[in-house]
């Protein structure tokens, strides 16, 4: 029986961080069009943020479910490019210093090439 996939009962890396990202991204026939721009916020002459992430305690407003329990994207296609850039560790067979950062902020153990046994 397969794996599931780690992230999916995780989400911290989507409540850990500021998600931050130029703004062109949103504009049509960029990687973001179509993200909702309620789910953004205004970070700075250049920048977008997802909601929520630029705050204390960041908490992206896309992120839905417990993190650490079970997690959705509500904005998965048109998730941001730091979404899209950050690696889950060893999912490809390499380390992910953010993505064990933002785990241990919720008290969950880095990821190691077993929690992808029988995913791939
Ligand atoms: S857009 Fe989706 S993947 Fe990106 S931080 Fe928010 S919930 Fe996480
Ligand atoms: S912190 Fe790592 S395991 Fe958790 S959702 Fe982000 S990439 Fe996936």
């Amino acid at each position: 029986m397969p794996t599931a996939h780690p992230c999916l009962s995780c989400g911290a890396c989507c409540a850990a961080f500021v998600v931050a990202f130029h703004w062109s991204e949103t504009e049509p026939g960029a990687g973001s069009a179509g993200l909702p721009a309620e789910l953004t916020e205004r970070l700075d002459a250049h920048r977008l943020a997802m909601r929520g992430t630029w705050a204390k305690r960041p908490h992206c407003a896309a992120l839905r479910g417990e993190v650490g329990v079970e997690v959705e994207c509500t904005a998965y296609a048109q998730r941001p490019s730091p979404c899209r850039e950050l690696q889950a560790a060893w999912q490809h067979g390499e380390p992910s210093p953010q993505c064990d950062r933002a785990r241990a902020v919720y008290g969950l153990h880095p990821l190691t090439e077993k929690d992808w046994n029988g995913d791939l």
